[in-house]
């Protein structure tokens, strides 16, 4: 649906009237091409494509902004995105335009001077869609392209608009929208054509890229990253491959997952094409492909032709991934004089929590140190370039509570590198999670599948064990030399999940945090220089930006994703609102938010515990398979969702069966369970979160003494 305004469009044409950068000197608007992305470090006033240029360094040449007088750095002007769901966008700047995307793949375009509207385009994701986002409903930004705005939406269409008016100019179906795909990764446009991947392995999918022609939308290629069932063919010779090294029946379990859900990128003088590679379905390798196996291309660096989608190298992180430990993270390109020599580099740092230089020529493991104190694997042998695993990390015969959890070391919110320091600024993650085999495992079509145990077992009782957990809770920015291998510095933070990073050659990192303020440190440092804060927690990326002179930082904020759902305690405990906005800067500027007036505390008022302890076992396990993953560890919400705990619908069985089996909220995102859980079990789940709405209003009584 196409939203505009009479008022919108007076102020489209009033701003395209006085602001002569919002068209070239053509008239054309977003005439973003091969040329001008390549040259992009002659325009950097722009931020053409997602990671700025194709090496997805996210580093800007521009320093009118610098370590001295960003501490003049004001607000410029702010836009409400008009979401309570997680943003993790970042924007595309051409032109004096701006191109954000919210939650639900809500796009805006907005006069990047003033922060005026001038369009939006609402694709109408039907909100059922929630039930497979793993992770949120969220997307992480538009690719711009000769005219043309292009969007992945949630529900898996790839859609053109016209960029100047936001209309729908082709829109295609990139999956078969009666599977658990869903797309929330930025498109890239390589030479004429339109890149997307999908997410859902945690559900069951079979990944995929694919390349559109950006003209009509026509489907150019398709790239599988794991093998389907042998016996009907295989699409490749790489897939062929592929099938070497797995065992079992993986195409009955959903597919083998592997989705390219985020990262890309793209070198022009090799003409080679870069994508990321996610975990398997289920996660837990025993189930996936009894026996063991490399399962390729699961968690994998995989380099093809952008032309053809012809296979030409891959590199994979973790061989026989069983901790959902995603290649999918952000990936830059650099050259770098390695032992003397200087090197056509890629580098990652993905959740396994291992910092990964690849000469990204041929995919030779040039170096491989971990980021983080992991113990899943003791090094990367140079000579195999393989992990060497600690065998108990398997969690065949015992749990095992292995670092980094499966969030990772590093998650998808971008690192950013700088030449002139030589350092990558990576957000870093820091925490455990506990890895068992499951008592039984049903492979359930649609749902989470994820075949592990205890895998986010529920919090502890006793509230000095919470608050020990709670301390493993860690999360910094980490300044990483990527040639020694080693740290420059650190920033230690009040939690994980803080935002990507953005670097300029004025020495500055800006990064927004979870405890809502927006940073700049100096680069070479670390020191912190300036801070503004948000009202809510950042996970999104920077972006910077000229116009007419000016130098603009730009961030998008509203706290939100995976972590946000899941750890609801820390949210809570934290005070974490979502307030979702696109916040502007320049030097000299003053202008302010609007007060915050936060007062979403849980009123708990449950009924009388009567369950017995069996029925609150099985709500216990089928909560944390089928709700906890939105709705929050123990029934604690980060509130992006309601807070289960709060609800007047466990006073009622038959209107919590409405809500719960029959979907009769599907149309503000609560999906119907009934095609995963019996009556009982969605009785035994009340039952189990009136148990924890008890222990919640005991904890806020003696608060509040
Ligand atoms: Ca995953």
């Amino acid at each position: 649906m196409l939203v505009r305004s009479g008022l919108l469009f007076t102020t489209l044409i009033f701003f395209a009237a006085c602001n002569s950068q919002i068209k070239d000197t053509n008239g054309n608007v977003a005439a973003v091409d091969s040329a001008r992305l390549i040259d992009a470090d002659n325009e950097p006033g722009n931020w053409m494509s997602h990671g700025r240029t194709y090496s997805e360094q996210r580093f800007s040449p521009l320093q009118q902004i610098d370590e001295n007088n960003v501490k003049n750095l004001g607000l410029a002007w702010y836009f409400d995105l008009q979401t309570q769901r997680g943003i993790e966008a970042t924007s595309i700047v051409v032109d004096g335009v701006m191109y954000v995307t919210s939650a639900w793949s809500i796009v805006h375009a907005l006069d990047a001077q003033s922060g005026a509207p001038l369009w939006s385009f609402d694709p109408e994701v039907a909100k059922s869609k929630a039930e497979h986002a793993c992770c949120d409903v969220v997307n992480r930004g538009v690719a711009v392209w000769q005219g043309k705005v292009f969007l992945g939406a949630l529900d898996g269409r790839l859609i053109a608009l016209d960029a100047k008016t936001g209309s729908v100019n082709w829109s295609v179906a990139t999956l078969d929208p009666t599977l658990p795909y869903t797309i929330t990764g930025a498109p890239r446009v390589v030479k004429d054509k339109v890149l997307i991947g999908n997410g859902g392995a945690e559900y069951g999918v079979r990944g995929y890229i694919s390349a559109y022609n950006v003209t009509d939308g026509s489907l150019a290629w398709r790239f599988y990253t794991v093998p389907g069932n042998p016996a009907q063919g295989f699409e490749n010779a790489a897939m062929a491959m592929a099938a070497q090294t797995w065992n079992g029946r993986w195409w009955e379990l959903g597919g083998g997952g592997g989705t390219v859900w985020d990262s890309m990128a793209y070198d022009p003088a090799l003409d080679l094409l870069y994508f990321g590679v996610g975990n398997g379905t289920p996660w837990n390798q025993e189930l996936r492909s009894p026996g063991g196996g490399d399962n390729l291309f699961l968690s994998s660096i995989v380099a093809v032709k952008p032309d053809t989608g012809e296979y030409v190298w891959h590199y994979q992180t973790t061989p026989g991934e069983t901790w959902d430990y995603t290649a999918t993270q952000h990936m830059i390109l650099a050259d770098m004089k390695i032992e003397g020599e200087l090197r056509q580099v890629l580098m990652q740092a993905p959740k396994n929590g291992f910092f990964y230089v690849l000469d990204r020529t041929n995919g030779e493991l040039l170096s491989a140190q971990p980021f983080i104190d992991l113990n899943w694997a003791t090094h990367v042998d140079m000579t195999t370039g393989r992990p060497v695993e600690v065998a108990a990390a398997r969690y065949l015969e015992a749990p095992y509570v292995v670092f980094p959890s499966y969030l990772g070391g590093h998650n998808w919110q971008p690192m950013s590198f700088n030449p002139e320091t030589g350092l990558v600024y990576i957000p870093v993650l820091d925490f455990p999670a506990n890895y068992g085999q499951p008592e039984a495992f049903r492979y359930v079509p649609g749902s989470a599948n994820t075949g592990t145990d205890g895998i986010v077992g529920s919090l502890p009782d006793n509230q000095a064990e919470r608050d020990a957990m709670r301390a493993l809770m860690q999360g910094r920015l980490l300044a990483w030399d990527p040639v020694a291998q080693q740290e420059a510095w650190r920033v230690e933070q009040r939690g994980p999940w803080n935002g990507g990073t953005l670097t300029t050659a004025g020495n500055l990192v800006f990064q927004g945090a979870a405890h809502g303020q927006f940073v700049a440190f100096s680069a070479d440092s670390g020191k912190d220089l300036w801070h503004f804060p948000t009202q809510t927690g950042v996970v999104a990326a920077p972006i910077t930006y000229e116009i007419n002179g000016q130098q603009y930082v730009s961030v998008n904020v509203g706290w939100g994703g995976a972590f946000a759902l899941v750890f609801g305690e820390f949210v809570q405990s934290e005070s974490l609102p979502n307030v979702s906005r696109v916040l502007t800067f320049k030097l000299g500027a003053d202008a302010t938010l609007p007060p915050v007036n936060w007062q979403r505390r849980v009123h708990f008022n449950p009924p009388p515990l009567t369950a017995d302890k069996n029925i609150l076992h099985k709500g216990y396990a089928a909560y944390q398979d089928r709700c906890m993953g939105c709705h929050g560890l123990n029934a604690v919400s980060g509130l992006l969702v309601p807070d289960l705990r709060g609800s007047s619908y466990l006073w009622d069985e038959r209107e919590w069966d409405r809500v719960v089996m029959q979907g009769s909220l599907s149309e503000r995102g609560m999906p119907a369970m009934g095609a995963y859980i019996d009556s009982d079990e969605s009785e035994a789940i009340r039952a189990y979160v009136t148990q924890q709405a008890h222990r919640g209003a005991t904890l806020a009584t003696q608060h509040s003494k």
